[in-house]
């Protein structure tokens, strides 16, 4: 097909408090002696304020979700085991967390119904049968997962989403008021994750003007709450979860370039976090984004933020090699960042000197 055909997410519900219509919004999607399965991120696990307002009903259950590490092949498979084990099957699967949680609940629920490892359908358009119901509650802003077609999973072999139709949620529910709280840093690194996407998405060769007009309004909101204000306050939050949001539907018609295919040599290797990952990258990508670059460097200041150093001193040439591998394996990356021939452009030399930077 010449012209991408996007299934989007079916509903989408925003604002503060939303999180209390979770109920009513799943009702109609309760089978009788199924339970609702809620993944919630750990870091919720002895938060009662949260998990006090979860409504559990029957059997339902929650399941708390360690995202110490990114998310795994094998992490997936093994909840997914134990639900099937268990239940048989499930109503449904509700991640409530960061963009790993979201991305493990919508691995988890296509795991559900479709046979073998997750690792079998890293890829594209892979996966043929669609998972059980599910619904992301983000509490982070900035991945643009609660609307991306893909599950970010680290495999035996690689590092790839589970790209399809099937993987977008039913449901989102955007609370703001979820973010609060989150520690500085972590915030600004996802929080930088949408700005990268940005970026990355209108200085990209694959640019229209569908992925623009999400873009731009993303950007301009990042700026506004990065840069535009003295203190954070409630409306910052409220607009970062929007910029997350266009920010994802921007990629979703473009691609992400050149930070993205960088980190994610360094994330296979070190086991380097996403956000924190793309900011460590970013920081030195003046070549290819000056203005971005710069204005990315006023927030870290603004910001009082810390952006690890030194993370790839002393690595061994092997080591060096096995992150050009799999940065290079991201082509369409590299091809939106720098056009058809870019593989004239990004040699090994080049990329090593680049990755003796970090
Ligand atoms: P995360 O989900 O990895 O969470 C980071 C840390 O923040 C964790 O320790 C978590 O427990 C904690 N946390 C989450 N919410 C919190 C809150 N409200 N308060 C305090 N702590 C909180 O971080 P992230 O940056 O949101 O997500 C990164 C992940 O998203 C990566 O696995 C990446 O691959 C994935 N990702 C997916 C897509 C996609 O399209 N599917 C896009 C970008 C990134
Ligand atoms: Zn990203």
């Amino acid at each position: 097909m010449k012209f991408r055909n996007f299934k989007m997410v079916d509903y989408v519900v925003y604002g503060r408090g939303s999180f209390d219509q979770v109920d009513e919004i799943i009702a109609p999607r309760r089978k009788d002696g199924q339970p609702m399965v809620f993944l919630v991120d750990h870091f919720f696990e002895n938060k009662n304020e949260l998990i006090s307002r979860i409504p559990l009903r029957g059997n339902d259950k929650i399941v708390f979700a360690d995202v110490t590490n990114e998310p795994k092949t094998t992490y997936v498979d093994a909840l997914a085991k134990e639900l099937k084990d268990t239940y048989g099957t499930v109503s449904g699967i509700i991640g409530i967390g960061g963009g790993s949680t979201m991305d493990l609940a919508k691995a988890v629920s296509l795991m559900m119904n479709n046979p073998g490892s997750s690792a079998d359908y890293q890829g594209w358009d892979l996966v043929k049968v669609p998972g059980v119901y599910k619904v992301g509650i983000p509490t982070l802003s900035g991945t643009g997962a609660e609307v991306s077609r893909t599950t970010v999973l680290t495999g035996p072999v690689r590092k790839l989403g589970m790209n399809s139709d099937f993987t977008p949620f039913d449901q989102i529910v955007l609370d703001p008021a979820l973010t609060q709280g989150a520690p500085k840093n972590q915030a600004f690194y996802t929080g930088m994750d949408c700005y990268i996407h940005c970026i990355e998405s209108l200085e990209g060769t694959f640019l229209n003007e569908f992925s623009k007009s999400y873009g731009e309004k993303a950007l301009e909101l990042c700026r506004e709450v990065y840069l535009g204000r003295e203190v954070w306050d409630d409306d910052c939050d409220d607009k970062l979860m929007m910029a997350s949001y266009a920010g994802g539907m921007s990629i979703a018609y473009s691609q992400v370039g050149v930070a993205h295919a960088v980190s994610y040599g360094l994330s296979f290797l070190l086991g380097t976090k996403h956000g924190v990952g793309n900011c460590i990258v970013f920081d030195h990508l003046e070549e290819f984004y000056p203005e971005g670059v710069k204005e990315f460097k006023e927030m870290v200041v603004k910001h009082q933020i810390d952006i690890p150093k030194n993370v790839t001193k002393g690595l061994t040439d092997e080591q060096f090699d096995k992150m050009i591998d799999v940065s290079l394996g991201m082509a369409p990356l590299w091809e939106n960042a720098l056009g058809k021939n870019w593989q004239e452009q990004m040699t090994r030399e080049r990329l090593r000197a680049l990755y003796e930077k970090f």
